[in-house]
């Protein structure tokens, strides 16, 4: 597969043309942002992490009937994606309380919801992904009542099946991000799944071995995002 002309730099990824118009290739960075990228810094190999991790997850997902935009790995730090039109929203679920919530909602970091939350968010920068509801998405036409369902369905399943998956690694699956777009006429899930976009606790010990490492300064970024790799690829040998 022919690496074409750079077509986006995000924050931790970029995506460049193939000669299938198509096709992307997706390539991860070690680069880390923070806090609307106010934050800044580097995590020496978390761009093969999050490509290898997410590889599996997607894997595991388009087994059970989740699908992603994942064609193939290419290389340590690049996957080959379907082309997609992203929908500008970004969806979260929670099956603990984290970060902003805890915050915005003056609850206790780790207590166990009783049952998993949806939340979408305005993926807009310069706005601070502001969060909103499925009323703004229809009346802003960012997104059809059918693809919302869609969406909606997708990403409680894909809780459910990661939940069980990290589970099995033996770590919490606290909350995490979503991104889908549209591929012809199908919503796919795009972007990555990895411990930039989820938060992961030992299931044991409860320590954290995702980007909060990074974003509150806990030390031992690095190995945490290994230690996740090491347990996805051994949960996935089974
Ligand atoms: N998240 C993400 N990208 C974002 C914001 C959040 O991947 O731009 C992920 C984050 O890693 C966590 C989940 O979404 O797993 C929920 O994050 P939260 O809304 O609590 O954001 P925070 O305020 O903690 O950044």
């Amino acid at each position: 597969m022919k690496k074409g002309k750079l077509i986006y730099e995000g924050k931790a990824k970029k995506l460049y043309q193939t000669d299938n118009p198509g096709l992307v290739i997706q390539e991860f960075k070690d680069d880390a942002t923070a806090f609307d990228a106010t934050k800044r810094g580097t995590i020496t190999d978390k761009g093969v992490c999050n490509n290898k991790i997410s590889t599996h997850l997607f894997g595991v997902l388009e087994t059970q009937g989740i699908p992603t935009h994942f064609v193939r790995l290419l290389n340590e730090r690049e996957m080959l994606v379907q082309r997609l039109e992203i929908i500008p929203v970004e969806v979260t679920i929670r099956n603990v309380v984290a970060g902003g919530m805890a915050k915005s909602l003056g609850l206790q970091e780790g207590k166990e919801l009783h049952s998993p939350i949806l939340e979408y968010h305005y993926k807009n920068d310069a706005l601070h992904d502001p969060l909103f509801n499925e009323y703004h998405i229809l009346a802003m036409e960012l997104a059809t009542e059918e693809e919302l369902k869609t969406i909606a369905k997708y990403s409680f399943e894909v809780n459910r099946i990661l939940l069980e998956f990290f589970d099995q690694c033996g770590l919490k699956l606290v909350d995490f991000k979503l991104e889908f777009g549209r591929h012809k006429d199908k919503i796919l899930l795009g972007d990555e799944i990895s411990p930039d976009t989820c938060r992961l606790w030992d299931k044991t010990t409860n320590k954290k071995l995702d980007k909060d490492r990074f974003r509150r300064d806990l030390g031992d970024i690095e190995e945490a995002y290994q230690e996740v790799l090491k347990r996805v690829c051994e949960r996935s040998r089974v």
